[in-house]
């Protein structure tokens, strides 16, 4: 007899990296609140993150569960508990998780076609899990993918295989034109370009090419971000792709933001936000495993500590800094959390969206990862924008050129790859944005001029459109319907 149940969605969020995990459980907590039977499925190591916040939501009757399956890490040579990118300890450790992420694939597909209690409607899929696809056909059942960027670094992304613009650059310190949202020019440098476009990526060109087949063939793509943020790109990304593209966020407000109650550092945080004025604080922080080389820190740390406003700076990986810049740190920074210290730096997990939604903070220094970029726009704060690496540089543009409301700091080369994140690498290296261009790019933000005052109007207008979308009737409510929808009647599911 069919069955008039709500189509049961499996999520499998890519196990790179924290900042994938994070979305991907949130974009299942939203499904769920629309009544859909959800499954996160994920490994032992990765458990806890997705269930504390798959035990945020309050939920009518639906079913949110969060599956764990092995992740043979050691038989792929690999230290127990390595079951994330950001864990691995050594470049040589890459094709090894890769390797133990294709055993899990087929751990997952084993339990899914034999074991789980129900059979999925729909696989949503993280972008590195490639072998969800064949899954997929196997079970005759539509396969979604989320890779984590904007609707607009898609398009670009898009744009470049197509038109192939890249190719044409005799160097790196060209200039390619994306110009994908008319009327904005927007061109980045050969350097900069998403690594899909790199002659060398830290997950090599294999990983990149598999994930190129992988996103052709689905039958959609869930972007984090709302119709109204990204002028139209997620409709232009799914004519030139020829697939389905729903824009379902930002995800970061599928429920109240929560601080982890055994986190000293999340309440140090925030007490120390309480006691500073409305609009204020700086705060900076370069994503889940962003870092910089130490002459490049020292030169940030100088601006951070001599600007006229208090700071909170999340350092990422600062046991691998040498012991010089160590000592600077200590003697000119707090990590106390003292009320009355004016840079406040946070070695921990710093809880970001509810730093954000603080009345205290007055702009956000970002790397420019998506999920920061959003959680930004969702709080309405304007940004100092400092790419490192991936598709950085092209979200740079959007907040920047495209929305107005962020500053750039002005930096041109990439900083690290997502392989030696989370380490500071050698001294050597050279900074290329000095203290005074930190500081300049700061006082534009927070002078209070015109300029600043403009970015703070645009960000809240960006944040009562992001609140907007995920109300009943709003455009990200309305994909999330249409999602939910389109795979109930595709779904003959046997009760
Ligand atoms: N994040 C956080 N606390 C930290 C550092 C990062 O909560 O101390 C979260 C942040 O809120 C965001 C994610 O980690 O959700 C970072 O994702 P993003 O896409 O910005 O950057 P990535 O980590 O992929 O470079």
């Amino acid at each position: 007899m069919e069955t008039a149940r709500k189509p049961h969605f499996v999520l499998v969020p890519w196990i790179g990296s924290i900042s994938h995990i994070v979305p991907m459980t949130d974009i299942g907590c939203l499904l769920a609140s629309h009544g859909a039977s959800v499954a996160i499925i994920t490994t032992p190591a990765n458990a806890s993150l997705v269930q504390s916040r798959v035990d945020r939501v309050t939920l009518d009757g639906a079913v949110l569960a969060v599956t764990t399956i092995p992740f043979p890490a050691a038989e792929a040579g690999l230290p127990e508990g390595c079951e994330r990118l950001d864990l691995i300890t050594s470049p040589a450790m890459v094709p090894g998780f890769f390797e133990a992420n294709k055993k899990f694939g087929e751990a997952v597909e084993q339990y899914c076609l034999r074991d789980a209690p129900r059979r999925p409607s729909c696989i949503v899929s993280g972008m590195c899990h490639t072998w969800t696809l064949p899954m997929t056909r196997n079970l005759g059942v539509p396969c979604y993918i989320f890779h984590g960027f904007g609707a607009f670094a898609l398009l670009c992304i898009e744009h470049l295989y197509r038109q192939g613009r890249h190719e044409a650059i005799a160097s790196a310190d060209e200039l390619v034109d994306i110009s994908v949202l008319q009327p904005f020019e927007c061109k980045i440098l050969g350097r900069q370009l998403p690594p899909h476009f790199l002659p060398s990526t830290s997950m090599g060109s294999g990983v990149m090419q598999e994930v190129r087949e992988f996103d052709m063939a689905v039958d959609g793509v869930v972007v984090n971000s709302f119709d109204e943020l990204e002028h139209g790109s997620a409709a232009l990304l799914a004519a030139a792709a020829g697939r389905k593209v729903l824009a379902v966020g930002p995800v970061s407000l599928c429920c109240a933001p929560s601080l982890d109650p055994q986190s000293d550092d999340a309440r140090r945080c925030m007490s120390w936000l309480d006691g500073k004025k409305a609009k204020s604080v700086v705060y900076v922080s370069f994503g889940s495993a962003g870092c910089m080389p130490p002459a490049q820190l020292m030169q940030l740390g100088m601006a951070l500590v001599s600007c006229r406003w208090p700071v909170m700076w999340v350092i990422r990986g600062a046991d691998s800094l040498p012991d010089d810049v160590k000592v600077w740190l200590r003697e000119n920074t707090a990590g106390d959390g003292d009320p009355d210290s004016k840079c406040l730096v946070v070695r921990g997990w710093a809880p970001q969206v509810a730093i954000l939604a603080h009345p205290a903070v007055g702009g956000f220094m970002t790397h420019c990862g998506w999920g920061s970029t959003l959680e930004s726009v969702a709080a309405g704060v304007p940004m100092v924008t400092w790419p490192l690496f991936a598709e950085q540089f092209v979200n740079e543009k959007l907040i920047v050129d495209v929305l107005g409301i962020g500053v750039s700091v002005g930096v041109t080369k990439p900083t690290a790859n997502v392989l030696t994140a989370g380490k500071h690498g050698s001294g050597e290296a050279k900074a290329e944005v000095g203290a005074e261009q930190v500081n300049s790019a700061l006082e534009k933000l927070m002078d209070g001029g015109v300029a600043g005052e403009d970015m703070w109007r645009k960000a809240l207008a960006c944040k009562a459109k992001a609140n907007a979308s995920l109300k009943e009737g709003g455009s990200s409510y309305n994909n999330l319907e249409e999602l939910i929808q389109s795979v109930s009647e595709n779904s003959t599911e046997q009760s």
